[in-house]
């Protein structure tokens, strides 16, 4: 044979820089090799799955000493704008193309020993299918038709509308909890799938946001085909909404984060949905946000975007208001209910304490104001649900002993075993680690006196629960945290319990804050937001801010005209702290401008541009270590400029988890560009010295983060 070999160019899901060559040969795999394949290679001592990045006639390598690609996926090859924002999302990130691609496809089409079986099945399936009953849309639903809309509502999409679908624009859709913000863009993405197989995607933050959406959505295209895509979907499901989703049967695709990365071909809108929040930001692997990915995909197929939020994330909010993003608001609430009264309780001030002898005085000691308790006694009397929110599962953070100082601390972590009590995780009660999941006994004696009289201290959602249902024993108290809804039937189920009003106490996490459009809720209180206003990060206050919106959104909502918005109550010691002021107005702008003033004076992002070092070790002098000698090197290589800021070494605030120490290094710069330099030299620099991203000597396992929104 004359014609020269075919080399193809393959990366695989490893802390790589490069692909590897492997040889194609057609007669032996059926097909031409084409960019985007995915495909079974050789490597080391077995096979491992990679894709196909690159396809020539030449090889840096001997050609003699390549590999063969043992097999070819019968899926079609990743399409160029997938592998394009694949490739963005990998210089950007700094992370490898290999490790950005291959874990974002789903497990089930990772297995090359699967593929085929796994193909027919799909076909099977998919030529089965008979044609369901459409149902008409039902405003049970949450249907809203654009005849319904009101004037605001309206005129926002008819803004949205002017876009032609071949033009970038990103939307800023901002408007209060319940006014409508849902029912506008789903109208607009209505317009959008007009055009015969074009595909939106609806981006949400959290799962326990989708059931209740979902039907929202189907509701609005009974006649289109919907996949749903997010962690909580099973792997064959998630492997078959995204088969179909790639190759453009499925036209709408709702999902968490991990949907940002699936291969649309026919995408023509994308919303996001509570854009501010920050589980769009993944926490390991590539540290990506979904929101941002979903600009720059839009972008790069010039369609539009809408972001959607009643507290929009201090950088959408200023690219807002100068015009890079077209701002539009929704500015009351949909039907007419006013907003929801803002109780700042300052707990104080004496008169909001129980004092000995008062009737109503809870049982058990817990924090429960008079103010509060007299509100929920109203609620109940009123036949209104209460919802009470702390941020802390369990029954109590921490249990100590009374005779000398021991504490229940998590010998793999630099945080405390927190008590469930019996019934809760097992059947007895038990101390349990929330960083690593370490589970132990409840000790009947202190293991380092042996005193007998161990005391839960301060309150989790458990021991609120007990003390609630002490307080009113004939109110159903209903607890909705991680551990009741993994127990029982589910989150869904838990939520439906509120919705069908078979519950008038709720107690739990910030989890049923989020999305859920309740019909009766009265009084919404919040006893733990002082914990949140002191943080050593800087976007702690921003984040309580949008969290408190969106609690204070669930109450009153299905209030008519007139009606008042219901109630939140919010216990701190610091009722004059910014946030707290301006809640009680119910001014989003005016915080998110004064925080912005903060910002821009301490020259902390969005005015200024972050990436992380992240290290990781047995001890933390050696993390330390590791990072300043990096640093030492920079300062060698003259990059530390006035363009360049570079902090010492710090240890992470959450120092030890599961064993291992970590530190941080932040590295800033008001220039984009410069900063993606420095982390690209970063990237090269450590990888001299690593094998994979831990070093070879130290064995400090290390990672760069771009964008930190928590440091
Ligand atoms: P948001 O997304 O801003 O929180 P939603 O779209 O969920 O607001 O609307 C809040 C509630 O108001 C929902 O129950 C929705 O069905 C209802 N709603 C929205 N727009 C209208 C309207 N124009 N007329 C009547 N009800 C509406
Ligand atoms: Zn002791
Ligand atoms: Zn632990």
């Amino acid at each position: 044979m004359t014609s020269s070999p075919i080399v193809v160019q393959v990366v695989v899901d490893k802390p790589l820089a490069q692909g590897f060559d492997y040889l194609w040969d057609v007669k032996d795999l059926g097909l031409e090799p084409q960019v985007g394949q995915l495909v079974e290679v050789p490597f080391g001592r077995s096979t491992i799955v990679g894709l196909v990045i690159k396809v020539s006639t030449h090889s840096d390598y001997s050609v003699d000493k390549l590999k063969n690609v043992a097999q070819v996926c019968p899926l079609s090859p990743l399409d160029a704008a997938t592998l394009r924002l694949m490739n963005f999302a990998s210089q950007y990130y700094i992370h490898g193309l290999g490790e950005t691609i291959i874990p974002s496809i789903p497990k089930m089409w990772r297995k090359a020993a699967d593929w085929t079986k796994n193909f027919s099945k799909i076909h099977q399936s998919a030529s089965k299918k008979t044609n369901k009953k459409v149902a008409a849309p039902l405003e049970a639903d949450g249907y809203i038709s654009e005849t319904q809309l009101n004037k605001v509502q309206t005129a926002a999409l008819g803004e949205l509308r002017k876009k032609e679908a071949q033009e970038f624009t990103c939307f800023l859709l901002q408007g209060q909890t319940g006014s409508g913000k849902t029912a506008v863009y789903l109208n607009w993405l209505q317009t959008v799938l007009e055009e015969p197989n074009s595909q939106a995607l609806i981006l949400v933050p959290e799962i326990n946001l989708t059931p209740q959406l979902e039907r929202r959505v189907r509701a609005y295209f009974p006649h289109k085909k919907m996949v749903v895509l997010h962690s909580g979907v099973s792997e064959n499901k998630r492997g078959l909404a995204w088969y179909e989703a790639a190759t453009g049967k499925a036209q709408i695709i709702l999902g968490t984060r991990l949907a940002a990365l699936t291969p649309l071909p026919n995408l023509r809108a994308i919303v996001v949905d509570e854009e501010h929040d920050s589980s769009y930001k993944q926490q390991d692997g590539i540290r990506y946000s979904a929101r941002d990915l979903a600009v720059w995909r839009a972008h790069d197929l010039k369609i539009p975007i809408a972001l959607v939020s009643a507290t929009p994330s201090l950088e959408t909010w200023l690219a807002g208001k100068s015009g890079r993003y077209q701002h539009l608001r929704l500015d009351q609430r949909a039907q007419g209910a006013g907003l929801p009264k803002v109780n700042l309780i300052n707990t104080k001030d004496a008169r909001n304490q129980f004092s000995p002898g008062d009737e109503d005085r809870p049982i058990e000691k817990i924090s429960l104001s008079k103010p509060l308790v007299n509100a929920v006694r109203e609620s109940l009397a009123n036949k209104k649900q209460s919802l009470i929110l702390i941020n802390r599962r369990g029954f109590a953070p921490v249990i100590s002993c009374n005779a000398c100082s021991w504490l229940s601390k998590c010998h793999q972590c630099s945080s405390y075993l927190v008590m469930h009590k019996a019934g809760a995780l097992g059947r007895k009660a038990s101390l349990s680690c929330h960083h690593c999941g370490l589970m132990r006994p409840v000790p009947s004696s202190c293991p380092d006196c042996g005193n007998v009289d161990l005391k839960p201290l301060g309150q989790g959602t458990q021991k609120l629960e007990d003390a609630i249902a002490s307080l009113w024993s004939s109110a159903r108290v209903l607890r909705i945290d991680t551990d009741s809804s993994r127990t029982s039937k589910g989150a869904e189920a838990l939520f439906q319990e509120i919705h069908n009003g078979s519950a008038d106490i709720v107690v739990g996490t910030q989890m049923i804050a989020k999305g859920h459009d309740y019909q009766n809720i009265g009084l919404v209180a919040v006893l733990d937001a002082d914990s949140r206003l002191f943080s050593q990060d800087f976007r702690a206050a921003e984040r309580l801010f949008a969290q408190l919106v969106q609690v204070a959104g669930r109450a009153g909502r299905a209030s008519r005209d007139g009606e008042d918005g219901g109630n939140i109550y919010i216990e701190t010691q610091f009722p004059d702290a910014a946030v707290f002021q301006y809640l009680l107005k119910h001014d989003v702008d005016g915080f998110l401008s004064y925080i912005a003033g903060e910002r821009e004076e301490a020259k902390l992002p969005p005015f200024t541009y972050q990436g992380l070092v992240h290290a990781e070790a047995k001890s933390l002098e050696k993390a330390l270590h590791f990072l300043g000698s990096l640093k030492g090197r920079l300062k060698g290589a003259g990059l530390i400029t006035k363009d360049l800021q570079v902090y010492d070494p710090v240890p992470r605030s959450m120092m030890k988890i599961a064993g291992s120490e970590r530190a941080q290094l932040v590295v800033e710069s008001s220039d984009r560009r410069t900063l993606q330099d420095a982390l690209e030299w970063i990237d090269r620099d450590l990888r001299e010295i690593s094998q994979g991203r831990i070093s070879k000597g130290s064995k400090v396992r290390w990672l760069i983060e771009r964008d930190p929104i928590s440091i």
